[in-house]
């Protein structure tokens, strides 16, 4: 079994068109969407839901107003502000958004007059798509650990690729270099960064390609929108090269990658032909004869 994880310094990159286009090239593979904050994946997937689960992530502190005597201790201990104090008569409550589930004001009420209830914080699913199973999730609205949401999915994307007797998990990573992308990473054969040929597309590339090789793992690159800003574009490959970050290939801008979103499909499918197909197809061989997508990892 191996893994390909495609990553990026932010949203917008391109990344998910990209993973989509793979997907359809790939043969016996499992797809994984780790962008669980703002998941996209299942736009062009049009997944089929097989199996729906909960996913609970955390604790929610609520105030027993039966118990409670209104000292207000849980209010000065909070340090996230999300104790509410009520007047007439004065009494508190607990904002549902700003409880970061800490634990604290739980153990230090004198009266022990908070709950703290699991919470369901969003849900993951099983599905299959035109291309393949796929594994995929989302996280409600303004909660918090997407980190522990896309451990458990990799997981489940794992376990299952293992049952099917599938050869690659193709997952589509979360933006930026927080917990949900170190969460995605790990144990992967490879990452494939999609930068874009800006100023800051540099620095994005380059915060990723140093947690790569924080963690080990071999990185790649493919510049995206190449020929916008062919300066910057030329400039990332420099800094890839420095920093030991395969180059694969450069994708031109192509306005038919969004009208293929807008069908719902990859560019794969609705521009075959084109020289943007082409150059997706090459970059895809490109990555799959790196040498590290040919090892089997300990899963
Ligand atoms: S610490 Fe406990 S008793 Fe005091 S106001 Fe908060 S919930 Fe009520
Ligand atoms: S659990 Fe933590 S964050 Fe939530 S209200 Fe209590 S002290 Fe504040």
């Amino acid at each position: 079994m191996k893994e390909l994880i495609i990553l990026s310094g932010k949203g917008g990159t391109g990344k998910t068109s990209l993973t989509a286009a793979f997907a359809s090239l790939a043969k016996n593979m499992m797809l994984c969407d780790t962008d669980v904050d703002a998941a996209d994946l299942h736009l062009l997937m049009a997944p089929k839901i097989q199996k729906k689960n909960d996913f609970v992530g955390g604790n929610e502190a609520i105030i027993n107003p039966e118990k409670c005597v209104g000292c207000g201790l849980c209010k000065e201990l909070c340090r996230f502000d999300a104790v509410i104090e009520l007047t007439d008569p004065v009494s508190y409550a607990i904002d549902a958004i700003g409880c970061e589930g800490c634990g604290v004001c739980v153990d230090l009420c004198p009266e022990g007059a908070i709950d703290f209830p699991k919470k369901t914080c969003g849900e993951w699913y099983v599905s299959d798509t035109r291309f393949g199973p796929m594994i995929h999730a989302r996280l409600g609205i303004a909660e918090e650990n997407s980190g522990r949401l896309v451990a458990l999915i990799r997981e489940e994307a794992r376990k299952r690729t293992r049952e099917q007797h599938l050869d690659l998990i193709l997952t589509d990573g979360p933006p930026g270099i927080g917990c949900p992308v170190i969460a995605s990473m790990s144990q992967a054969n490879c990452i494939l960064i999609v930068a874009e040929p800006t100023v800051s597309g540099i620095h994005d590339m380059k915060r990723v390609g140093q947690l790569a090789a924080h963690f080990k793992i071999p990185a790649m690159v493919c510049v995206n929108k190449f020929d916008l800003n062919p300066d910057q574009g030329l400039a990332i490959e420099q800094i890839a090269r420095e920093n030991n970050i395969h180059i694969v290939g450069r994708i031109p801008f192509d306005p038919n990658f969004t009208q293929a979103m807008i069908q719902g499909k990859t560019i794969m499918e609705t521009h075959k032909n084109s020289s943007t197909s082409q150059a997706i197809r090459e970059i895809w061989q490109t990555v799959m004869k790196n040498p590290a997508m040919k090892q089997e990892r300990i899963m």
